[in-house]
């Protein structure tokens, strides 16, 4: 039953609970910004489809058409 102790990802010292899967904030943060400028780079914001949808039926809303 006992599960083996999760390691930090970061410096595989024992996890701390408030700061899992890491040991530490300063592993959580060495990770992260290991993600956000690694291989995982984000590529420039795009907005999503609900964002046009909601745009769309917005202006479909104020058709002037509709307002008489
Ligand atoms: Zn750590």
């Amino acid at each position: 039953m006992p599960r083996a102790k999760a390691k930090c990802t970061t410096c595989g010292k024992p996890v701390v609970q408030a700061y899992r899967p890491f040991c530490s904030k300063r592993c959580a943060d060495v990770d992260l910004s290991r993600w956000l400028g690694g291989s995982y780079a984000i590529p420039a914001v795009e907005p999503p489809d609900e964002w046009d949808m909601a745009a769309a039926i917005r202006e479909q809303d104020t058709d002037p058409g509709k307002l008489h």
